[in-house]
């Protein structure tokens, strides 16, 4: 039997202590600001910014929302960024990606001041992360740390081995597990005998958007899985990049989809936010 781990009440967990962190934020006068920025309406897109929305909404961050045009010029997207840099209301800024093709994603992300970079993409946060300085960490592999960690598993001297290297994922996930005193491996689509590789992990992070890739013979008996990947499937259920059924028995412990890495991004978010405000 394999341990399933629970990052929906891990989240809970995390938001639940936001909760009050902003409440004593409240009292002192402190309030907490995000902007969030769509552009187009992608229907996921559309699930996500509703998802960030809700928790904000729990947690007591006073979120504005500007829903742009899909054919909104660059210029204009940039324009609104740079007021909202300016606004002391703001603490955090988050224009929800992907963009559509005529907006040149990375110019967006860089004009966002790194202070308020709540998604942690700007490529000073990127390189405060790289050298162990402070700064905002990318969500979706600091909400993996702290599942790792709040599961009572050490990564400290553990094999580690990341499959994917994305700017958003994969090399953030083996930079932070790094500073966690990780081994760390990063497999991408060119790594020869990737089962071989991946079967060496202690710790295996599957980020490689392959739905049910990871298979048993990827992973070493005892190993803990984490599935960073999401697919929504014909029959419209969602399953990840390890194929969980297959696994289970053979890892220690398996975060599912959905339900694991997830709700744990949202709630990185958010702390994210509360930690704008608290500088
Ligand atoms: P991505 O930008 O497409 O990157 C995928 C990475 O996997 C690339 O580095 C690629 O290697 C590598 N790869 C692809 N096929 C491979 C193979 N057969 N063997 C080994 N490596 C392979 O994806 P991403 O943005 O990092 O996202 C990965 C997955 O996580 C997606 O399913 C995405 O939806 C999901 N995701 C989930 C959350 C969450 O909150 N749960 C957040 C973000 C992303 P190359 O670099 O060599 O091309």
């Amino acid at each position: 039997m394999s341990r399933i781990i629970d990052g929906k009440a891990i989240a809970a967990q995390i938001k639940d202590e936001l909760k009050k962190e902003v409440a004593q934020m409240g009292d002192r006068g402190i309030t907490v600001g995000l902007a969030v920025i769509q552009v187009g309406d992608d229907p996921a897109s559309t699930i996500y910014v509703n998802n960030k929305k809700k928790a904000c909404e729990y947690i007591g961050i006073h979120s504005v929302s500007y829903e742009l045009a899909g054919d909104v010029s660059q210029q204009e997207l940039l324009a609104l960024i740079d007021k909202l840099n300016h606004d002391e209301k703001v603490n955090g800024i988050l224009v929800q990606l992907p963009l559509p093709e005529h907006i040149d994603e990375e110019k967006v992300i860089t004009a966002i001041c790194p202070d308020k970079d709540v998604d942690g993409f700007h490529t000073e946060n990127v390189g405060r992360l790289t050298v162990g300085k402070d700064g905002f960490l990318p969500c979706t592999p600091a909400g993996i740390i702290q599942m790792i960690k709040r599961s009572g598993f050490s990564i400290e001297g553990k094999e580690c081995v990341v499959i994917g290297r994305s700017n958003i994922v994969g090399k953030p996930m083996a930079a932070l597990l790094l500073r966690e005193n990780g081994t760390v491996t990063v497999a991408h689509s060119k790594t020869e005998k990737l089962k071989e590789v991946a079967s060496r992990a202690d710790i295996l992070i599957a980020a490689l958007g392959k739905p049910k890739f990871i298979t048993a013979d990827y992973v070493k008996e005892g190993a803990l899985v984490i599935d960073v990947g999401i697919h929504r499937m014909q029959n419209q259920k969602m399953c990840g990049d390890v194929d969980f059924e297959n696994i289970y028995g053979k890892a220690a412990a398996i975060t599912p989809v959905p339900g694991g890495v997830g709700p744990m991004t949202i709630a990185m978010l958010m702390c994210n936010c509360v930690k704008a405000a608290r500088r």
